[in-house]
């Protein structure tokens, strides 16, 4: 009866997943969903086929690419893997992903599976799948997430997890997470930066986890990397960053990344030190599931950012970077980026409310806009999306030149607008809901651009 069971949910998914896919939806929860109201234990029986380990990617930042990094690296070792989409990462969207993948019978086996997931999500998930590896990769506080909820998601997390079987990979430079191995009882393995890996400038930033969570006390930094990420001590109880087993250093933006992960040299066409991080991320998940260094280096070398994390467009012969933005730290994050940039540059800002954006925007006020001040290589920033006036209001009170600033609510125009600046380079932030109809627009200037002269390409 199961076996029917599950055999007429998988055909509903795979039915559903082709319909989702028609209709341009590339990680969807529908099918999943509905292939679960048949067979409420789909997920649990196709999680049971994957004969090597089952690994489970979370934290606030960074983990879709560090996701997609650690799914290219295994792919280059030749084994077989179930992998979720970005945007499908709840139990619903995991399980499409399983449909996805596995045949009509649910019968066929897999070496991996790598679930992306958001933190809250992870005691559920635990209650479906076995993972033998779980990678954290920080925890920030998110625009939704303001009140104290963090903490919770920390705990519940840690509670989850206690006394499991699991290899858990953390970050040594998070101090909301560098005492875990003492809570949970639980394999720990840390990875973070060495000090001095990267110039340790002092930081503006807001702290999330400045507190040390035993005491309260406030903690002491010898460096920041960024965010709450550094070397920390706390003077109340000694508590401080464990010691490392997979350290980063030797850092150097060209602005493309290339660093050491112990002896292992690694480039990367990434830009940015938060990358650096998901890079020693993915590369010490790796080495934990004994993934030879060739491949680890092949695949870092050859993996592209995607749309949203420092996707390149070339229109008119000039670089346009396209970066997602959704929380505080990550607007930090990327506009070091935009800084560290030597290059004559221009900065468009699409900035949604709906929810997938959050409707709250009061967001970009926690965020170290101030630091666009110290760049003289801002040329023009252009406002945009339906609180275009929001975030030119926040830059005007960031110091930026208000006869600098350009208000286009409309997304193409304002596109256009920036397409026809001077400058050796653009730069597209974008919230989430706005970021689909940017890249849409990018990559039409970007063919328009590259058509021969007087061939511009005609419509239909
Ligand atoms: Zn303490």
């Amino acid at each position: 009866m199961n076996k029917f069971r599950l055999i007429l949910a998988i055909a509903v998914g795979k039915i559903l997943i082709l319909f989702s896919r028609l209709m341009g939806n590339q990680g969807s929860n529908f099918p999943g969903k509905m292939a679960r109201r048949i067979y409420p234990g789909i997920l649990q029986q196709l999680a049971a086929r994957i004969t090597g380990k089952i690994i489970i990617v979370t934290g606030t930042n960074g983990k879709t690419t560090t996701s997609n990094m650690l799914a290219r690296i295994i792919k280059q070792t030749g084994a077989s893997l179930v992998h979720n989409q970005a945007g499908a990462n709840m139990i619903p969207g995991i399980t499409t992903a399983f449909i996805a993948a596995t045949g009509m019978t649910g019968r066929k086996r897999f070496d991996y599976a790598l679930l992306e997931t958001d933190e809250a999500n992870v005691p559920l998930l635990l209650k479906e799948v076995k993972p033998g590896l779980i990678l954290i990769t920080n925890f920030f506080r998110d625009q939704l997430d303001r009140y104290g909820e963090l903490d919770y998601t920390v705990q519940v997390i840690r509670e989850a997890v206690k006394g499991k079987a699991i290899d858990l990979v953390l970050n040594a430079d998070d101090p909301l997470t560098a005492y875990f191995r003492d809570l949970t009882a639980v394999r720990c393995w840390y990875y973070g930066f060495a000090p001095g890996s990267y110039g340790s400038r002092e930081s503006r930033e807001s702290r999330e986890g400045r507190y040390c969570v035993i005491c309260g006390q406030e903690l002491q930094y010898q460096c920041y990397h960024y965010a709450q990420l550094g070397k920390f001590s706390c003077p109340g109880c000694g508590n401080h960053n464990p010691g490392m087993d997979f350290t980063g250093h030797g850092l150097v933006m060209h602005p493309a990344l290339e660093l050491r992960v112990d002896d292992m040299l690694l480039n990367s066409p990434y830009q940015g030190f938060y990358n650096a991080y998901n890079i020693v991320a993915a590369v010490s998940a790796a080495r934990l599931l004994g993934i030879e260094p060739r491949h680890i280096q092949k695949a870092i070398a050859d993996f592209r950012p995607e749309a949203g994390r420092m996707e390149t467009f070339v229109i008119n012969g000039r670089p346009t970077i396209l970066i997602l933005v959704k929380n505080p730290t990550g607007l930090n994050q990327s506009l070091a980026a935009v800084i560290e940039d030597q290059g004559v540059k221009n900065l468009f800002f699409a900035l949604n409310d709906q929810v997938a954006d959050g409707r709250d925007v009061s967001w970009i006020w926690d965020a170290d806009i101030e630091a666009i001040e110290t760049d003289r290589k801002i040329k023009q920033i252009i406002c945009s999306g339906i609180r275009s006036g929001d975030i030119a209001l926040r830059m005007k009170y960031a110091g930026y030149p208000a006869e600098q600033l350009v208000i286009k609510s409309n997304l193409k125009e304002g596109i256009e607008y920036l397409s026809g600046l001077t400058g050796e380079i653009n730069y597209v932030l974008s919230t989430y809901t706005a970021l689909f109809a940017c890249r849409k627009i990018l990559l039409g200037l970007q063919k328009r651009s590259a058509a021969p002269a007087g061939k511009v390409p005609v419509r239909g």
